[in-house]
C-alpha cells in the first residue's frame, strides 16, 4: 500500500534544508523511489524534501506575520548571518581570554558549517555545462545543496545545531515571518494521512487482467498464422489445434533443461561482479556479468550437439509446443514471484507493482530485485533463456529452411535476419551492465510481464520474421540487401551510442569522455543531457531501436504484413514505454524535466513526435 504521508498539491510547512527553519510549501509530487516529496516554496524554488522534514500546517503556530513572504530564498543573505555559529549573543561581554577561544571557536564553527550548511541562496534549477561553465548566466546551487543535505548525516546536522544555537536574532524575526514548531509530540498524532490513490499504467486493473490472456493469445495466434501458406491477415486459421497437439512431456523437459542450463552458466564464478543503481534505501545489489561467456559456452554446446547429429530441426517442428511450454512456465515462476513478494520487505518493492490490488501487482511484478541468495531472478530472465533462445531459435529456423527447400546455402534473406539480430543479442550481452540502468531492472518489479515477456515473447514473437522465412521464401537481390544492411547500421549506431552516452553518464557523471556534454542538474542530485544523443530527441535510444527493427521486417518482403508485426508492435510497445517513463521522470525531477522538455522537444522522432 502506499505509504506517503502528504498528497500532491497539498499545502505544508517544509524545513529548509539545513536550518530549523519551515516555511509554507506546496507538495507538487514525490518520487517513489528516493521517497522524496517534491515541494515548492512561494517563490517558485522547487527542493526535493524528506518525509521527516514536513509537517501539516496545524502543527506549527505563527508566531509574527510583518512580511507577505514566507521564501527562504529572497531572505538568504540575513538567515545566513543569523545561523552563523561564531555570532556573539547580543549584549554579551567578552573577556579578552574568552574573546580568543570564541575567535577559535569561530574559525572552527566556520569551518563546520560551511560543510555542513550551506549558504542559502535564491536558487532555481538551471542549465550548466558539464565541466562546470555556466552556459547561462542563471546559477543553481539547489541540486548540489539538497545532495549534500542528503549526503550529510542527519546526526552531523543536528549535533552543529546543538553546538551553536542556531536561532534567528530577535530583530530579524521581527522582520521575518518565522513559524515554530509548537507540542510535536502531541500533534504528530493528529497529521492527517491522507491517502493518496496508486496510480495505476496498463489500463489499472481491467487492463492488466485482460493482458494476462491477450499476451499468450497474441503468441498464439502470430504463430499459427505464420504456418499458414496464405497468411494474410484476413485468412484466420480454419481450425484450432487439438489442445493434446499442443503439449508434449518431451518438449516441456527440454525447455526445462535449457533453463537450468543457462542458470548453470549464470551461476558460473567467471566474469567481472559489479554493483547496480543504488537503491530506495542507498543499498546497492552486486550482478555477475557473464553473459557473453554464457553465449559462448551456449554455442560450444550446440556444436558439440551437432557433431553428434542432433537435429535442432527438432525445435522447428515442435515450435508450438515449445511456445506452451514457455508460457506454461512463465506463469508458474510468475505464480511463484507474487506468493514470495508477500514476505519481501516493503522497501523491496517495486514502486509501480505495489498498488495493493493482486492482479495489478501480480501482473506489473511486486518485487523489485526477487533473488534466491545470490541469484537474481528477474536479471537471469532479462538476457538469458529467452535473449540466447531466440538466436537459437533463429538458427533453427535457418536450419529449418535449408532442409525443407533442399538448400545447400541459407537464401539471403534469411541470412540477413540471422545476422541482425544476432548482432542485437550479442551487443545486449557485451553490454551487459547497460541493462543495470534501463527501466526493466531499477522500476518495474518481476511478475507477469517480465516473466512471459522475457521468456515467450521474446523468443517466440522477435523470431517471427526468420520462422516467416521458413514458409514463406523471399528472394532479395544484392543492392536491396545492401540497402537494408546501410539502415540496420544506422540503427544500430544510434542505439548503442545513445545507450553508451546515458549508461557512462549515469555511471560517472564526470567521465572526462564526457566532457564536452551539457546537462541539466536536477533536484536529486543526477543530471539530465541536454547535448549529445539526448539532446537530439528525448529518447534516442528507441529512435535507433526501430529504426532496426525496420531492418528485421524488410528482408521478408511486401507480400503480407505479418512480418511486420514486429516493428508495429514495436513502435507502439516504445511509445507506451516512452510515455511511462516520461511520466517517472516528470515525477522525479519536475521543474528540470519540464525545461529539459522544452529544450528538446520530440519525444522519439524528430519533427514527428
Ligand atoms: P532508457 O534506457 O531509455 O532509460 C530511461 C531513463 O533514462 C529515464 O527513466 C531516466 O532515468 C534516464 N534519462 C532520461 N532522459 C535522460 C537524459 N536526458 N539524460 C540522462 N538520463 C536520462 O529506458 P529503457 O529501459 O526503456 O530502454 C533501454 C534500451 O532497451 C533502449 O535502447 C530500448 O530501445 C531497449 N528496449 C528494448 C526492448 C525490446 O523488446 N527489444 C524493450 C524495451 C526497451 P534516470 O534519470 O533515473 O537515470
Amino acid at each position: 500500500m502506499p505509504s506517503r504521508k502528504f498528497a500532491d498539491g497539498e499545502v505544508v510547512m517544509g524545513r529548509w534544508p539545513g536550518s530549523v527553519l519551515y516555511y509554507e510549501v506546496q507538495v507538487t509530487s514525490y518520487d517513489d523511489v528516493a521517497h522524496l516529496y517534491i515541494v515548492k516554496y512561494k517563490d517558485g524554488t522547487e527542493l526535493a524534501l524528506k518525509e521527516s522534514d514536513i509537517r501539516s500546517q496545524s502543527s506549527f503556530k505563527h508566531r509574527k506575520s510583518q512580511s507577505s513572504s514566507s521564501s527562504p530564498a529572497r531572505r538568504s543573505s540575513s538567515r545566513s548571518r543569523s545561523r552563523s555559529p561564531g555570532r556573539p549573543g547580543r549584549g554579551r561581554r567578552r573577556s579578552a581570554s574568552q574573546s580568543r577561544e570564541h575567535k577559535d571557536d569561530k574559525k572552527k564553527a566556520n569551518q563546520e558549517t560551511s560543510l555542513a550548511l550551506p549558504v542559502l541562496k535564491p536558487s532555481e534549477n538551471n542549465t550548466k555545462r558539464y565541466n562546470g561553465e555556466p552556459e547561462s548566466t542563471e546559477q543553481n546551487d539547489t541540486s548540489r545543496r539538497v545532495l549534500e543535505q542528503k549526503l550529510k548525516p542527519d546526526l552531523e546536522i543536528k549535533h552543529v545545531l546543538e553546538q551553536y544555537s542556531l536561532r534567528p536574532r530577535k530583530d530579524e524575526k521581527k522582520k521575518e515571518e518565522i513559524y515554530s514548531e509548537k507540542k510535536i509530540v502531541t500533534t504528530v498524532k493528529t497529521i492527517e494521512k491522507v491517502p493518496s490513490k496508486p496510480e495505476l499504467e496498463f489500463g489499472g486493473r481491467i487492463g492488466t487482467f485482460l493482458m494476462i490472456f491477450f499476451l499468450p493469445a497474441t503468441v498464439f495466434f502470430l504463430l499459427l498464422m505464420c504456418k499458414q501458406d496464405d497468411p494474410s491477415l484476413m485468412n484466420f486459421p480454419p481450425l484450432l489445434p487439438a489442445l493434446e497437439s499442443l503439449w508434449e512431456t518431451r518438449v516441456f523437459g527440454v525447455f526445462l533443461l535449457w533453463f537450468f542450463f543457462q542458470a548453470l552458466l549464470y551461476l558460473l564464478p567467471i566474469g567481472k561482479v559489479v554493483e547496480g543503481l543504488p537503491l530506495s534505501n542507498g543499498r546497492k545489489l552486486q550482478y555477475r556479468i557473464n553473459g557473453l561467456y554464457a553465449f559462448i559456452l551456449t554455442a560450444a554446446a550446440l556444436g558439440i550437439l551437432f557433431y553428434f547429429e542432433f537435429e535442432l530441426h527438432y525445435l522447428y517442428d515442435h515450435f508450438m509446443q515449445f511456445a506452451v511450454s514457455a508460457a506454461a512456465f512463465s506463469l508458474v515462476l510468475s505464480i511463484y514471484l507474487y506468493v514470495r513478494s508477500l514476505r519481501a520487505p516493503k522497501e523491496e518493492l517495486a514502486p509501480g507493482g505495489n498498488s495493493g490490488y493482486f492482479i495489478y501487482d501480480f501482473f506489473t511484478g511486486h518485487e523489485l530485485n526477487p533473488r534466491i541468495g545470490n541469484f537474481d531472478l528477474k536479471y537471469f530472465c532479462e538476457l538469458r533463456p529467452g535473449l540466447i533462445g531466440w538466436v537459437v531459435i533463429n538458427l533453427a529456423m535457418l536450419l529449418a529452411e535449408m532442409k525443407i527447400h533442399n538448400l545447400s546455402v541459407p537464401s539471403l534473406s534469411m541470412i540477413l535476419v540471422n545476422s541482425f539480430q544476432l548482432l542485437y543479442v550479442v551487443d545486449a550481452l557485451w553490454n551487459e551492465e547497460a541493462i543495470l540502468t534501463t527501466m526493466d531492472i531499477t522500476h518495474d518489479g518481476f511478475g507477469f510481464m517480465l516473466a512471459f515477456g522475457d521468456l515467450v515473447w521474446v523468443p517466440f514473437v522477435y523470431s517471427l520474421q526468420a520462422f516467416y522465412l521458413v514458409g514463406h521464401p523471399t528472394a532479395i537481390s544484392w543492392p536491396v540487401a545492401a540497402a537494408i544492411t546501410l539502415l540496420n547500421c544506422v540503427g544500430y549506431y544510434i542505439f548503442r551510442s545513445a545507450n553508451s552516452q546515458k549508461n557512462n553518464f549515469r555511471r560517472n557523471p564526470s567521465d572526462p569522455k564526457l566532457a564536452n556534454l551539457k546537462f541539466i542538474p536536477t533536484a536529486t542530485g543526477k543530471g539530465l543531457l541536454v547535448t549529445g544523443w539526448w539532446g537530439f530527441v528525448r529518447h534516442p535510444n528507441y529512435l535507433g531501436d526501430i529504426i532496426m527493427a525496420l531492418a528485421w521486417s524488410l528482408p521478408c518482403g511486401f507480400n503480407h504484413i505479418l512480418p511486420y508485426f514486429y516493428v508495429i508492435y514495436f513502435i507502439c510497445l516504445l511509445v507506451h514505454r516512452e510515455a511511462r517513463d516520461e511520466h517517472h521522470c516528470k515525477q522525479k525531477y519536475g521543474l528540470a524535466w519540464e525545461r529539459y522538455c522544452q529544450r528538446v522537444p520530440y519525444r522519439i522522432f524528430p519533427y514527428i513526435y
